[in-house]
């Protein structure tokens, strides 16, 4: 079974949303595949505060609503299903499969794929998510303001978020598992001259403990084996992100660490025709605003292509 679309948005977060509104104000018709999270990151994100036009702030799973309403008002044809194969070989004519059956050929691909927080896989940090434990300093760090936390990661994600908490927070306790950091100098120099950050190497993270709100985290410390507590109300996970992008490596030029790698200034990829945004090619940013910010200029990069092949 094979059907034709002018254009093809893989993906339903901010990035994908912001696409099919310009896509579907462009005339052009815009069918999106919503992919395994409907609405994206943010709908595991609580408030949402740093989003411009919301003075008030917005719940992300409300926040992905409005923008799917959006899209749809402008004839977005908007469908379940994950695209689980690519074929970019045919030039004006990209085929994508979705869930290993159904092939769909577009003239223009958007990817707004995304990106997916890496956790500890600890039970306890999985049940207590959202409830204290976060993967995003600047998404949630605002809610324990004059609070205690915890950091775990030793990467420049890891010393950003605590710094970022370290101005909130009336102290940040970065957890890193080996002797020695992995970020840059100048990133671990901030966090250790900052007063109110303490770093504990060689730990790591036996269990976050709570019930309905995390309370404290039990940590070992892996030369001398012995455990102990930290009483925090705030987990913050930052030990990386994985890019959904697993599907495009055959075809797309993408980094080292698997984000895609598109034209400077553009949404270009190094296929003709398949156009990038959001996380899925950004690890520095990794804003909702941002993400939208690089939808928008897919659709209108899709569109000026698509104008001249007519
Ligand atoms: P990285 O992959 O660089 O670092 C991940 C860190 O998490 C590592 O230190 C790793 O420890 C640790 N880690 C992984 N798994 C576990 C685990 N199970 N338990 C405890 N710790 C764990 O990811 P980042 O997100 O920090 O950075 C990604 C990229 O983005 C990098 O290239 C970075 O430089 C860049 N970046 C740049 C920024 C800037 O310049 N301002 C800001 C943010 C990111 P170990 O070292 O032991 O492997």
């Amino acid at each position: 079974m094979e059907e034709k679309v002018e254009v093809l948005i893989l993906g339903s977060g901010p990035a994908g949303y912001t696409a099919a509104i310009y896509a579907g104000r462009a005339g052009l018709k815009p069918v999106m595949y919503q992919g395994g999270q409907p609405g994206g990151q943010l709908t595991i994100t609580n408030d949402v505060e740093n989003y411009p036009g919301y003075p008030d702030g917005i719940q992300g799973p409300e926040m992905m609503e409005q923008l799917r309403k959006q899209a749809e008002r402008f004839g977005l044809d908007n469908r379940y299903g994950m695209a689980t194969s690519v074929d970019f070989s045919f030039p004006l004519g990209h085929k994508v499969t979705i869930d290993e059956n159904k092939v769909i050929e577009a003239k223009a691909v958007i990817i707004a794929t995304g990106a997916s927080a890496k956790w500890l896989g600890l039970e306890s940090e999985q049940r207590l998510n959202g409830m204290g434990v976060s993967a995003c300093a600047v998404c949630d760090g605002f809610f324990y303001r004059g609070q205690e936390v915890v950091v775990v990661g030793a990467g420049d994600t890891a010393c950003e978020e605590a710094h970022y908490l370290s101005k909130l927070c009336t102290k940040v306790t970065i957890l890193v598992r080996r002797d020695e950091f992995r970020a840059s100098t100048i990133m671990q120099n901030r966090v250790l001259n900052t007063p109110n950050i303490e770093v504990l190497f060689n730990t790591s993270t036996l269990e976050v403990l709570g019930t309905d709100e995390v309370v404290g985290v039990k940590v070992i410390n892996n030369l001398t084996k012995e455990e102990s507590t930290i009483k925090v109300t705030g987990f913050f996970v930052a030990i990386g992100h994985k890019p959904n992008t697993g599907i495009f490596k055959e075809w797309l030029d993408l980094d080292e660490t698997g984000y895609i790698n598109a034209e400077k200034g553009t949404s270009k990829t190094n296929i003709e025709g398949v156009f990038a945004s959001g996380d899925a090619m950004d690890k520095v940013y990794r804003q909702a605003v941002t993400a939208a910010g690089t939808g928008c200029m897919a659709a209108l990069d899709a569109e000026r292509y698509l104008a001249a092949h007519e």
